[in-house]
């Protein structure tokens, strides 16, 4: 393991949320797999876990208070979850603006090339 760990965040969707236990998308953390797979020999510490906000109409807002936390806590790369990828129509948007500060994935667990 290289000494420069990786700060990572996952950002997923509030309704899915409301089920899910997110195992998937620890798994795939906690075993280097799926969209983890990329940082193989790596030292990576999950620093942060949320969900978007769930509201067209704030979503910036709600993103925008996300990236401040994450940034305090050191977070380079932020995984957006798999079925934000695949359930939300704000997704494009989503990673535009996430995009804008971190290195941004677009998906945790499950195949990179799924379509939406
Ligand atoms: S990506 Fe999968 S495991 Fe992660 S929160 Fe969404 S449904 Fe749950």
């Amino acid at each position: 393991m290289k000494d420069d760990k990786i700060k990572i965040a996952i950002i997923s969707r509030e309704e899915t949320l409301q089920k899910c236990i997110a195992k998937g998308c620890f798994r795939a953390f906690n075993n280097y797999e799926d969209s983890f797979a990329r940082y193989a020999g790596r030292d990576i510490e999950l620093a942060g876990f949320c969900h978007e906000g769930g509201s067209s109409e704030t979503l910036r807002e709600n993103l925008d208070s996300r990236i401040e936390s994450f940034k305090a806590q050191g977070v380079t790369a932020v995984h957006v979850s798999s079925c934000l990828r695949s359930r939300s129509p704000h997704y494009d948007e989503i990673m535009s603006i996430l995009g804008e500060e971190f290195d941004v994935v677009g998906y945790t667990h499950g195949s990179e090339n799924t379509e939406k």
